[in-house]
């Protein structure tokens, strides 16, 4: 059997970086000399190419044109690699896995991000084990399939469902965390793998969804929160939905003047989603006397789904064209292993 063949695609971010030893800044680091500086690569059962962004970015740049160039990217490679590496600073990593969980319909290959703390070109470097652990995850088969067909974060030896995720450190080495859902995989003297938690699409053909509409307004609450600061939010000229931060299960202050904002919104065919501002456990409205108003004017549960991935489910479902009870009814299903549902 012929070996593995990995795509691996730079976007940016302190991964690709090296320091000058005589100035001790951080500069870019060339992608096309990766082998020279990382020979261990050559090691591995795997043959490997690589791509940059024209003009690499640190993450917090990102945006959904770079979602679609990155998943035009994998379209035209899908027959040619095994698997995909994408190297992506760690600050929006979750928003845009998540994304991308998304825009990969029918997915059957690998596509695992992948980021580090410190750079390559450092001492201590986290980057070099998550490159290398990525890369041979993503070369990793099982009969005749790929062993992951999803979209997944590795980051400190663990292997996540890139949808479940969030960072939750600045600074530790441990960046990620996924709370509702188990790591796929943990790297420690073997990769261990969770078997059964690895997602299974039904569809086995890819389909690209390069549409992400991201007229959303992000709305946390918290107590105090004026009347005027939130109607205002929702009177945006042309705004498509809006996810709410919410409290616990989805509750929410009793103010009239909150729920016939919202109820406004709503009629003006403009979907609202409820997301929990907890970092595990899921939204259930109508649980509490706070949240049964929103179950009557129509609010979506968000169920468990992080915030990233809300807001990336959303931009999907809007530029997939749902709308009313449609779009409802797609965005409370698991369609990416996003949602714990019985
Ligand atoms: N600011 C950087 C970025 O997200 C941090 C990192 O690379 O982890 O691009």
């Amino acid at each position: 059997m012929k070996m593995p063949h990995i795509l691996l695609i730079y976007t940016g971010g302190t991964i690709g970086m090296i320091r000058d030893f005589n100035s001790g800044t951080l500069r870019s680091f060339n992608f096309d000399e990766l082998l020279k500086h990382i020979p261990e690569l050559n090691l591995l059962d795997c043959t490997i190419e690589t791509q940059s962004l024209a003009a690499p970015i640190d993450s917090s740049n990102m945006t959904p044109e770079i979602w679609v160039q990155l998943a035009h990217l994998i379209e035209e490679n899908y027959n040619h690699f095994d698997g995909f590496v994408i190297l992506h600073g760690s600050d929006t990593m979750s928003y845009s896995a998540s994304a991308l969980s998304f825009m990969l319909e029918g997915l059957i290959k690998p596509v695992i991000f992948t980021g580090s703390q410190l750079p390559i070109g450092d001492l201590r470097t986290d980057a070099k084990e998550n490159l290398i652990t990525a890369i041979q995850i993503a070369a990793m088969r099982e009969a005749d399939q790929m062993l992951v067909q999803e979209v997944c974060v590795y980051f400190e030896y663990k292997l996540y469902r890139g949808n479940r995720t969030t960072k939750i450190n600045a600074e530790h080495f441990q960046a990620f965390a996924s709370f509702n859902y188990p790591s796929l995989a943990e790297s420690g003297v073997n990769l261990a793998f969770n078997k059964t938690a690895l997602f299974r699409s039904l569809g086995r053909e890819l389909r690209v969804q390069t549409k992400m509409h991201a007229r959303i307004a992000l709305i946390k609450l918290f107590p105090g929160m004026t009347q005027e600061v939130f109607e205002q939010m929702l009177l945006v000229p042309r705004l498509e939905g809006v996810i709410l931060e919410t409290f616990g299960s989805g509750n929410v202050p009793n103010r009239s003047w909150l729920n016939s904002a919202l109820e406004n919104t709503i009629a003006k065919g403009v979907p609202v989603v409820s997301v929990t501002q907890c970092s595990g456990g899921s939204v259930q409205l109508g649980m509490y006397e706070t949240s049964e108003a929103l179950v009557d004017m129509g609010v979506i549960s968000g169920f468990d789904m992080t915030t990233e991935t809300a807001l990336a489910k959303m931009a999907y479902l809007l530029g997939e064209g749902k709308k009313g009870p449609e779009f409802k009814q797609a965005y409370e299903s698991p369609l990416r292993g996003e949602i714990t549902k019985n």
